[in-house]
């Protein structure tokens, strides 16, 4: 899969191509990372790509003509450019990122990335072009890299080969629920408020205790943080009567003495 992306800063991206174990996924060629600095496509000698509202107002828009230019090399550069090639726009008032979001774009081919910056982009070329917008979260962001970064690392994790095991399968949302926690050495952690263990089933070697232990971490967790989510997997039919029974017996309400939400 291929993934261009159009930005005023290519240089952010640098670091996370480079590092940690997505890198395997860039390196192998799996998701091709291609960038497109939008200075380059400035129509003008000063290399402009933004300037102010029509209608007035606080700070500055991106051009539509640079977009368009770049969109342009985009398509003319990418063998399925022709077609009609998802394009992304990362914009508060999309639609919030998640897991299976991601899963569809992991199941792509890839897809052009518009990282806004200022107020954002000219609503012309969105309406043009745009396929998909996607948003972080309910809170605003000085540029589209940021998330543009996150859908890439996300889509890069899941391809196969790329983490050693498929741990994924495990990670929170992939199943429809929150992931339990993880402990390593040492088995008892010597603090000034005392020695703290590791939960006992965890080093008992039985294998099935420890997935049943994790299942219910996991089903405790998404029940106290995330009741939608318990809502979902209900509905989905992903819980068992073993499932159901456990969820029945916890505390309504209970806390769980984590940090503060
Ligand atoms: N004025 C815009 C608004 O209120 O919706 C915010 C512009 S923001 C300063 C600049 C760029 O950052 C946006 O064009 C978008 O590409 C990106 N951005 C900001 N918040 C984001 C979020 N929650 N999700 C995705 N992209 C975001």
């Amino acid at each position: 899969m291929r993934f261009d992306i159009v930005t005023l800063f290519p240089e952010l991206f640098g670091p996370h191509l480079a590092h940690g174990i997505t890198r395997r996924a860039y390196d192998s060629g799996q998701v091709q990372v291609r960038l497109w600095p939008l200075r380059d496509f400035a129509a003008d000698a000063y290399r402009r790509v933004d300037d102010r509202p029509f209608g007035g107002g606080p700070g500055m828009v991106m051009l539509a003509e640079p977009l368009e230019a770049a969109i342009a090399a985009v398509r003319a550069d990418r063998p399925d450019g022709a077609g009609r090639i998802p394009v992304v726009h990362f914009t508060p008032a999309g639609r919030r990122l998640d897991q299976a979001l991601v899963a569809e774009f992991a199941a792509g081919a890839g897809a052009l990335l518009l990282c806004g910056r200022y107020e954002g982009i000219d609503q012309r070329v969105v309406d043009r072009h745009v396929t998909h917008e996607i948003s972080l979260g309910d809170y605003v962001i000085s540029g589209g890299e940021l998330a543009a970064l996150v859908l890439l690392d996300a889509v890069a994790r899941l391809q196969p080969g790329v983490l050693a095991a498929p741990s994924h399968e495990d990670d929170s949302f992939s199943g429809g629920l929150l992931e339990g926690p993880a402990y390593s050495r040492p088995e008892r952690l010597d603090t000034p408020d005392g020695p703290v263990a590791v939960p006992a089933v965890l080093l008992s070697g039985h294998h099935a205790h420890i997935a049943r232990w994790r299942r219910e971490q996991s089903l405790a967790l998404t029940a106290r943080r995330r009741p939608d989510l318990i809502a979902a997997a209900r509905a989905a039919g992903r819980l068992s009567a073993q499932d159901e029974a456990f969820l029945a017996q916890l505390a309504p309400g209970g806390r769980d003495g984590g940090p503060r939400l």
